[in-house]
């Protein structure tokens, strides 16, 4: 009962916590009572026109001149609303007073024809009854969408109308009642239900703008630090673009990648990891002015946009600035843990002149950064564009080579410092391209990882090594590199093996170089790979030692048969402490786990000779020989052969 009667007061009023309902009804009645008034008066003038000679002149000529002034203001205020913008409260006060002027227009109306019901004759009379019974249904056709003013009108004409036509004793009158009287039961239950059903669409139109605008929310955040996502990066990106370009103001796009991140992911699991980078987005939040723009674009990279970006000094500075922040440490739950982060920043429009170059470029700082000096922050410079452009023009060149024509492979001897034999060589590759001449490995290889042309190249580059290596003394050993990618995939793993196994050089006397970084990626896929290698009888060289982050617990998992300590560690060793410090440690590491360890870019005797007080056996670098064409390798070999002879 209570339910029936808040059902009843919730129809009766203004829904005036409901905005989108006040406003739906606002924009249904703002159409609709113009055209009702516009009835309603026309209906009333040619009623009072059948009674202007029979009627009292108060009658026919000043109550309908008073009622067509009122609906005449009421209809035009109405048009009105159409044209202007209305406040919630507004549009309540206009629904509420035509709530209220609703009951006393149609009293005044029924009123006004009734009065007239004793004038003229029987067609008169008739009139009076058929203008009220059909102008009230348009009235209420017109009202439908506000419920009060629509039952208190038929409530006063119908109940008037019944009430007196009923009492008239004229038989057609009473019956007309009486059809009248069905009418409107049958119209209150149809306008209700269409109300009800008004409501119901209204309600569900407003739901759904509200969900999708929830879903809009969502698609462009991204769930784990609440930062916007790489989505809202890039149309933000979009449409700030164009904005800097017409305002002559300068835009920098920043991106930035953790250092050290997967390996915490790695040794604390995921969810340290997801709450570090939580951390780190709250930190850069904290750190980052109004006009700079934090997006994570995904994994641990951070996307920025800096909207007031001044000079390249003040960018610098900035960068600085947020990298020094970063490497202070991250405090979880108990672990406190120390990352660092790298920053790549290009500018609009004085370098990049889109979007996607500004990414572009951004991306390419980084990766200098990254390379580099990992933890700090790179600008990306007109120099960055030439080597952009030259990468590009190599990309093109690389595509269109001739592999087998252009490309040779030469071999460094890798030298036994006891001995001072020849025990190895490295297979270097080098690219005679017509169009850009001597291309270093340094350049094409990355190029060549990055379009992913490397197996491709590495097949060629394999079988020229082993053709070579199958015509020296046996048991010289060959080494080759292998690219991040070649150990990446099983059917690239697949190949190499195969040829391998249709050579003619010893697969024993065999080793294949490769790096810490291609061995981490993706560590099981390495494995796999190494170890079908390992079946064939070669030895694996892990490349570059020292410059990566792998785990001694990941070196070990790999089963490796050499080290080879990096150049970086080599250089002026006898002047560095330090260098000499890891050299020596690392050979002490090789000795425990079996592994034969070759020290790379040797340059100086002096160099050489503190190797050798470390216990350093094997050697390698442009103190023995520069890498060498494969007919100059006889006689390199013969010379040493001689010069041992000689020695006796
Ligand atoms: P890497 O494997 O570390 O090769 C050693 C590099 O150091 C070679 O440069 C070699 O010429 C140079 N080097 C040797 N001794 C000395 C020295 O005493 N001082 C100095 N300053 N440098 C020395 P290169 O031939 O330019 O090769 C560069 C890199 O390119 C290689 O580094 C290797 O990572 C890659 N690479 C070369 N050939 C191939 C290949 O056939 N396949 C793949 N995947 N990578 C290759
Ligand atoms: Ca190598
Ligand atoms: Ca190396």
């Amino acid at each position: 009962m209570k339910k029936t009667l808040l059902g009843v007061r919730a129809l009766m009023s203004v829904p005036k916590d409901n905005p989108d309902l006040v406003k739906a009804q606002y924009i249904a009645l703002s159409r609709q009572l113009p055209m009702m008034y516009f009835i309603l008066l026309i209906n009333t003038l040619m009623l009072a026109g059948t009674h202007f000679t029979v009627a009292p002149r108060w009658l026919v000529v000043y109550c309908p001149m008073i009622m067509t002034l009122f609906g005449l203001v009421r209809g035009v205020e109405w048009i009105r609303t159409r044209r202007r913008v209305r406040s919630p409260a507004q549009m309540v006060m206009a629904l509420k007073r035509t709530n209220t002027l609703a009951p006393f227009v149609a009293v005044a109306f029924t009123a006004w024809s009734l009065a007239l019901f004793p004038y003229g004759d029987s067609y008169t009379q008739a009139h009076v009854a058929f203008y009220m019974a059909i102008t009230v249904i348009g009235c209420i056709f017109c009202m439908m969408h506000l419920l009060p003013a629509a039952l208190a009108t038929t409530a006063v004409v119908n109940t008037a109308f019944v009430v007196f036509f009923a009492s008239t004793s004229i038989i057609t009158f009473i019956a007309t009642a009486l059809d009248v009287l069905l009418v409107s039961i049958a119209m209150l239950v149809i306008l209700k239900a269409q109300y009800t059903d008004f409501t119901r669409l209204v309600n569900m139109q407003a739901q759904t703008a509200r969900l999708s605008e929830e879903n809009l929310q969502l698609a462009n955040l991204d769930s784990l630090t609440g930062l916007a996502n790489r989505r809202q990066f890039f149309s933000r990106l979009d449409t700030l673009l164009p904005h800097a370009g017409e305002q002559d103001t300068r835009l920098a796009v920043g991106l930035i990648d953790l250092d050290g991140f997967k390996p915490v992911n790695d040794l604390y699991g995921h969810s340290v990891g997801d709450r570090l980078l939580y951390q780190v987005g709250q930190r850069l939040t904290e750190m980052l002015d109004q006009g700079v723009h934090l997006s994570r674009l995904g994994g641990d990279e951070f996307g920025l946009i800096i909207t007031q970006a001044l000079d390249d000094e003040q960018l610098r500075a900035f960068g600085e600035k947020l990298c020094t922040r970063m490497r202070e440490p991250f405090v979880l739950v108990d672990i406190p843990i120390q990352i660092s982060a790298s920053l790549g920043i290009a500018t609009f429009p004085d370098q990049a002149s889109s979007a996607t170059q500004a990414y572009e470029y951004a991306d390419y700082a980084l990766y200098q950064s990254k390379r580099h000096r990992p933890g700090t922050a790179c600008l990306f410079s007109a120099a960055h564009r030439q080597q952009l452009n030259r990468q590009g023009l190599t990309e093109q060149a690389l595509r269109r080579a001739d592999l087998d024509r252009e490309f040779h492979m030469v071999f460094q001897p890798i030298v036994d410092v006891r001995s001072e034999r020849t025990v190895a060589f490295e297979a270097l590759a080098r690219w005679e391209s017509p169009e850009l001449g001597n291309v270093p490995p340094s350049d094409f290889i990355p190029i060549a990882e990055r379009i992913g042309m490397v197996n491709r190249l590495t097949l060629p580059l394999l079988t020229k090594a082993l053709d070579t290596a199958a015509s020296w003394p046996a048991g010289m050993r060959l080494s080759f590199n292998l690219s991040t990618h070649d150990c990446g995939s099983e059917e690239a793993a697949q190949q190499i093996v195969e040829l391998i196994k249709s050579s003619r050089f010893d697969p024993t006397c065999l080793d294949l170089e490769i790096t810490e970084t291609a061995a981490i990626q993706d560590l099981p896929q390495a494995q796999r790979a190494i170890s079908r290698l390992r079946e064939l009888g070669c030895g694996i060289s892990l490349d570059d030692f020292g410059t990566g982050y792998s785990s001694l617990s990941q070196i070990h998992a790999l089963s490796l048969t050499k080290l080879k300590v990096d150049r970086s560690f080599v250089t002026g060793i006898q002047l560095n402490p330090a260098s000499l410090k890891i050299v020596k440690s690392l050979i002490a590491l090789c000795q425990d786990m079996q592994l034969e360890c070759i020290v790379e870019g040797v340059e100086t005797a002096a160099e050489l000779s503190t190797l050798k007080t470390l216990g350093c056996t094997w050697a390698q670098g442009y103190l023995f020989s520069k890498p060498m064409r494969p007919n100059a390798i006889g006689a390199w070999l013969e010379a040493e052969q001689l010069a041992r002879v000689q020695a006796i």
